[in-house]
């Protein structure tokens, strides 16, 4: 989410009352939607650009919105004036122009490219009404019905589960769900059902303070609207055998999935027990 609204807010100062100009198709599979055809936003006005959970929403004055997600590999550059080129990687050129707000006839173009295989930059073009795939997201860190689910959910699954599922809420994802659960000294493999009322504030109070402080670093942040890579981001994520940031003098801890890890301190977190690594104990089964 940090990341998401922060570019989100630069693209909106940037963009906003200004015309899309063209669309240059560059790589044909991130497209996701046919209809309405992607060259009718053409000569529309962008009204804003907002972020719902990991998606870029572009509103147009016609009502009809482009939804991007960028995926963790996905990036956008901004080009000034617009390039022709179509560098390795490249989804989609937007270019924007004839602005009432100071672009002075210059036009700007938003590149986006993707890295890898993996993970693929999407787009969709959606009529007013139709949701996309921001249909059946879960509701927002800062938001009442956030807090309700963190004050009295029922759920059994893994916090780690929850917590990047954005069905359930959306915006947190594993890496900062990592860091969260670590400034609530949070077992990753406890469930909202096993926490005390203080744990379930404690949790509360770690999303909104971890997710705060990401955002004011990434609005102050200079060097391009996106990087590909987050990793310095995060104070617990991604840290497996560097000294917990505490400091409690524990070494921070993982336990690998097939896709992804989970770092954690379990003298923080665990009250000193390290978790089984699962990939591990299965290969030694
Ligand atoms: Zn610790």
């Amino acid at each position: 989410m940090p990341e998401m609204q922060a570019l989100s807010e630069r693209l909106d100062a940037l963009l906003a009352g200004t015309t899309l100009l063209r669309i240059e198709l560059l790589g044909f599979s991130s497209l996701k939607t046919y209809a309405p055809a992607h060259e009718s936003v053409q000569d529309h006005r962008l009204v804003s650009v907002g972020r719902r959970a990991k998606y870029l929403v572009w509103e147009f004055d016609d009502g009809v919105h482009i939804v991007l997600h960028l995926s963790q590999a996905g990036r956008l550059d901004i080009e000034r004036p617009p390039k022709t080129t179509k560098p390795r990687g490249s989804a989609v050129r937007f270019v924007f122009g004839h602005d009432e707000a100071g672009l002075d006839g210059e036009s700007i173009g938003v590149l986006v490219r993707e890295y890898g295989t993996h993970r693929k930059a999407s787009w969709w073009v959606l009529a007013p009404c139709d949701e996309g795939p921001l249909a059946g997201l879960g509701p927002e860190p800062g938001s009442e019905a956030f807090a309700e689910i963190m004050l009295t959910s029922d759920s059994r699954r893994r916090l780690t589960t929850d917590l990047r599922d954005q069905h359930v809420m959306s915006g947190i994802g594993r890496g900062w769900g990592d860091d969260i659960l670590h400034r609530a000294k949070l077992s990753p493999f406890a469930s909202l059902h096993s926490l005390s009322a203080q744990q379930r504030e404690a949790l509360l109070i770690s999303v909104t303070n971890v997710l705060a402080e990401a955002l004011e670093l990434e609005r102050a942040r200079e060097g391009g609207l996106s990087e590909a890579k987050l990793g310095g981001r995060f104070k617990v994520h991604g840290r497996a055998g560097e000294p917990c940031p505490t400091p409690c003098g524990d070494t921070l801890s993982r336990v690998s999935f097939e896709n992804y890890e989970m770092t954690y301190c379990p003298t923080c977190q665990t009250g000193g027990r390290v978790l089984a690594d699962r990939r591990l104990s299965r290969l030694l089964k």
